[in-house]
């Protein structure tokens, strides 16, 4: 058998020398480029230049080293006849073991003083090709791209007879194609970021750019930070102020929300976020007097339209949450829903277009700095997502599951009468879910969430929140809370907080009474226990989804009791048979989905 031959290039020159003595010894033929044959003759040690088998010097200062059919003949060529063949034809002799370490690029760009011609002649080619070419063919030969295998790889070596096995080779290759994979995404990440940056300040209003400078990450001291795809564009464009880390996250994971109650619903749809959860979503069903009232939009002079109308409860379902919102519309934006924007307190927006007035207003709010994206509509995103934790990579399919009529057929109670309403309200509070942070429980009523219950380690405080929050929403209807006599210049948000606190029910003491009365015109008597009680038996029909199946009945119980009688989650809990019998006991209408939501 001819003598095998090990070539070896190494930047990081480690345990080099163990390693050549110990192949030398087990009768390897070893050959080096320049630097690394230079070491190993320096200790002693028998080695050839590549030089010598590709007959053509290093050149270019060192840019071409091993790049030769000669090297790389040796390597890739199989076990067949053929290809020995070719290799016999030109005269090559077969490479079985290959030791490559790359060029420092990470390194050298983290030094402060790299210039953009240090980090080029940084790129490592001729190396990252012999880990390739060698991984590519490891059914025959072995690849060394990490100084800490040499010995355990000698080792096998010698026990082998010069055959390391299957199991062995495949892991080194591995182990080769994934330096090769995080060698070539360091040098993408710095050139994007040279050059992407430079991109944005200019393209930044022309259209989307492929990287953009965040000012921080969740907090001010998590920086830098940056938004990028590692294809293409973003999918969106900046017109108006400069987005945040978190208000992307909300941006991206609203807009999908709406996009699809839109898609499914075919009425325009709005989302009101807070810290990547909905406080509000809906869709554009017209507003009665009452709801125009509660909704804070009886005032508006430009009439409703369907969108105007789904922001408006979306905003409305929990006025407090949604202060300082980020708000997504399935539909350009229109002038009336801007004049409502305009008037709230909110950090940004992303719709796939505005009108022209509708923009012209929108650019005013927050002296000239509200974000302001345009997302593409036909964008779509890739099938699967990554994302990164604790320096570990979380890798799946998106939630691609489709949130239909088809998913509320299985009624496992007596009553089995879904009417359509209800399923459009079954379908925006499971929509909602999908994008919620888990756990999550959501109520709607009139294709709008009225009350959501999101983050929460316990289903029932989901169940609870969520209720609590539909309570104080369907109290904001009370005619004593419509007729709140609130003076002249008090402001929205005040009004807001105001209602909240009435209605909650929270005693007030000392300058938090003082300030509360000061709101009003003249003394406002408490609502009563009883009235509220009363006014709460008045709220029925209302649809109540959850993300995950319910452990206990205790939840159909607390969500009849803000007006739940249409039911959705999956089933799969030991108690589903108790949690039937209870919606049963209720004459509710429970749909099993099978489909669980959790959203991370
Ligand atoms: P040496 O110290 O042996 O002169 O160089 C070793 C380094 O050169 C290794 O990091 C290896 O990845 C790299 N290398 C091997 N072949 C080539 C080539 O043809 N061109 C370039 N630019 N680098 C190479």
């Amino acid at each position: 058998m001819a003598q095998p031959i090990a070539l070896l290039s190494v930047y990081d020159k480690a345990n080099l020398l163990e390693l050549a003595k110990g192949l030398q010894s087990a009768g390897v033929k070893l050959l080096g480029s320049g630097g690394t044959a230079k070491k190993i003759r320096e200790a002693g040690i028998q080695i050839e230049d590549v030089s010598d088998i590709t007959k053509a010097p290093e050149m270019l200062g060192g840019r071409v080293k091993t790049l030769h059919p000669a090297v790389h003949g040796g390597i890739l060529a199989r076990d067949i006849a053929s290809d020995s063949a070719d290799l016999k034809a030109q005269n090559i002799s077969p490479i079985s073991i290959v030791v490559c370490n790359l060029y420092p690029f990470e390194e050298t760009i983290s030094k402060p003083n790299c210039t953009l011609a240090d980090a080029v002649e940084e790129v490592d080619i001729g190396g990252v090709t012999l880990l390739r070419a060698a991984a590519k063919n490891h059914s025959r030969v072995s690849v060394l791209s990490d100084p800490a295998d040499y010995d355990e790889f000698l080792s096998a070596w010698t026990k082998g007879s010069g055959d390391v096995g299957w199991g062995l080779r495949s892991r080194l290759a591995l182990k080769a194609f994934e330096m090769t994979a995080k060698y070539d995404e360091a040098i993408s990440g710095y050139f994007r970021e040279q050059y992407a940056s430079a991109e944005l300040e200019a393209d930044k209003l022309a259209g989307p750019v492929q990287r953009m400078a965040l000012r921080y990450g969740a907090n001010p001291h998590q920086k830098p930070a940056q938004a990028f795809v590692t294809e293409g564009k973003l999918p969106f464009k900046v017109l108006c102020g400069s987005p945040g880390y978190i208000n992307l996250l909300d941006a991206l994971n609203s807009y999908a929300l709406v996009k699809e109650l839109q898609e499914i619903l075919d009425v325009p749809a709005a989302a009101s976020f807070k810290h990547v959860s909905p406080a509000g979503a809906a869709v554009g069903l017209e507003l009665n007097e009452i709801e125009k009232q509660v909704y804070g939009v009886d005032d508006l002079k430009e009439p409703l339209t369907p969108l105007a109308s789904a922001y408006a409860r979306a905003r409305g379902a929990d006025r407090m949450s949604s202060f300082g919102d980020f708000i997504a519309l399935s539909a350009p934006c229109d002038l009336a829903t801007a004049k409502i924007i305009a008037r709230e307190v909110s950090d940004g927006i992303i719709a796939p277009g505005y009108s022209d007035e509708a923009l012209d207003v929108l650019k005013k709010k927050k002296a000239g700095k509200y974000c302001v994206l345009e997302i593409d509509p036909t964008y779509a995103p890739p099938a699967i997502e990554t994302k990164q934790v604790y320096g570990v990579h979380l890798r799946q399919n998106r939630n691609n599951a489709k949130i239909n009529a088809e998913l509320f057929e299985n009624l496992v109670t007596q009553n089995k009468e879904l009417p359509s309403e209800a399923a459009t309200d079954l379908i925006v509070a499971t929509l909602a879910l999908k994008y919620t942070q888990s756990n999550s429980v959501a109520y709607a009523y009139r294709g709008a969430i009225i009350g959501i219950g999101a983050g929460q380690q316990s289903r029932i405080h989901c169940t609870r929140l969520a209720g609590g929050k539909a309570d104080l929403w369907w109290l904001r209807h009370h005619p004593r809370v419509l007729e709140l006599p609130f003076k002249k210049g008090v402001k929205r948000a005040e009004k807001a907080n105001a209602i909240d606190l009435y209605v909650s029910g929270e005693v007030l003491e000392g300058g938090e009474k003082e300030g509360w009365e000061a709101h009003f015109l003249n003394a406002v008597e408490p609502l009563g226990e009883a009235e509220k009680k009363e006014w709460a038996t008045k709220l029925t029909n209302v649809a109540c989804s959850s993300d995950a199946f319910f452990p206990f009945p205790d939840n159909v119980h607390r969500a009849r009791k803000s007006g739940v009688k249409y039911l959705a989650a999956p089933s799969g809990s030991v108690m589903d048979a108790e949690c039937i019998k209870t919606a049963d006991e209720h004459g509710m209408v429970f749909a099993h989905t099978s489909l669980r939501l959790f959203h991370h």
